[in-house]
């Protein structure tokens, strides 16, 4: 299956964003994206040139709102029609969240710990969140050069937290893109692992961000596998109880030629770190001309594990990349 570059956070002229539906297709297919979600604030009008646009510049756009609100932000992706997000006060969002998932939608916490009023109002989340299950994804890299901010890095270990207490949640970045402006920052992408049967690519990388099938990076794309005696699992895969073993071969792959061109970082030292609930399991340096890793993991002790990769951007040693986890059915 096909693994699609996605950016899923922009904005147009239909919200606060400077720039139209075709530039920022124009902007997103130059930066490498296969495709890209248009999450203007409380509209969708946006998307009236979509298909226009699609058909133009040949991306795929994912149609999308971001609730926004003085209580969060709440991105939402996949709607068929718009959602009314006026009646959501602070202790109802799942009523609304209800609403986004009847539309054929999925709904993502929007940089969750990014300062709130005044500086931007509502930015941070106060929602509050009953049933984690509801929750499909935590946008945990926010902006541009996202690793190094400490917003994120919150966001990061929220995410972190929430599969240690056994939810499976999906992970993504998003750029917030509100303009073409040019910039130095790395830019971060999440790659969607999509099927390659029925549908439209957008209910297509929809499903698979539903289903956790996503790598977030600044460079290479790092993907996991995890293969018992009998069965090979990929990302966001949960290995059932009745195929437990004592020990799983974990295959990990970077693939650092995907957007070749787009991205580079001048001081390739790279350490690939295996880690799940129980921490750090494995550590190891990476040649450039080896692609493939191999790490043999307990069985008894795992409820999820991911793949990251940190490396060193502008003297700053950092998370370039990380692979959403592959869970343990318990
Ligand atoms: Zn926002
Ligand atoms: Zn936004």
């Amino acid at each position: 299956m096909p693994w699609i570059a996605c950016e899923l956070h922009s904005h147009t002229y239909h919200s606060d964003g400077r720039q139209t539906l075709k530039e920022l297709a124009n902007g997103a297919k130059a930066l490498g994206f296969e495709c890209f979600a248009l999450t203007d604030h409380n509209t969708m009008t946006g998307l009236n040139d979509k298909e226009a646009v699609e058909q133009e510049t040949g991306i795929s756009i994912i149609s999308g709102m971001e609730w926004t609100t003085f209580y969060g932000h709440m991105v939402t992706i996949g709607l068929t029609d718009f959602v009314d997000w006026r009646p959501a006060g602070p202790g109802d969002i799942h009523k609304g969240i209800d609403e986004v998932h009847s539309s054929g939608g999925i709904v993502g916490m929007a940089h969750p710990f990014r300062i709130g009023s005044p500086i931007c109002t509502g930015c941070f989340w106060e929602f509050k969140i009953e049933n984690w299950n509801d929750i499909d994804y935590i946008e945990v890299w926010s902006g541009t050069f996202p690793s190094i901010k400490t917003d994120n890095d919150r966001a990061y270990r929220l995410w972190t937290d929430k599969l240690n207490e056994g939810y499976r949640i999906a992970a993504t970045s998003g750029r917030d893109w509100h303009a073409q402006e040019q910039t130095d920052d790395p830019v971060s992408v999440t790659y969607l692992n999509i099927d390659e049967g029925e549908g439209t690519v957008t209910s297509r990388t929809v499903h698979a961000l539903a289903a956790g099938k996503a790598s977030v990076t600044m460079g290479p794309l790092v993907t996991l596998e995890i293969l018992s005696d009998t069965s090979l699992y990929g990302i966001g895969d949960c290995i059932p109880e009745n195929d437990r073993s004592n020990t799983y071969k974990a295959h990990v792959s970077i693939d650092f030629h995907l957007r070749k061109g787009i991205w580079e970082f001048p001081e390739p030292n790279y350490t690939l770190i295996l880690i799940g609930n129980t921490g750090i399991l494995s550590e190891q340096l990476v040649t450039l001309d080896q692609p493939n890793y191999v790490f043999e993991i307990p069985g008894d002790q795992f409820l999820w594990i991911r793949a990251e990769l940190k490396g060193t951007v502008r003297g700053v040693r950092t998370l370039i990349a990380f692979t959403n986890a592959i869970y343990l059915n318990r």
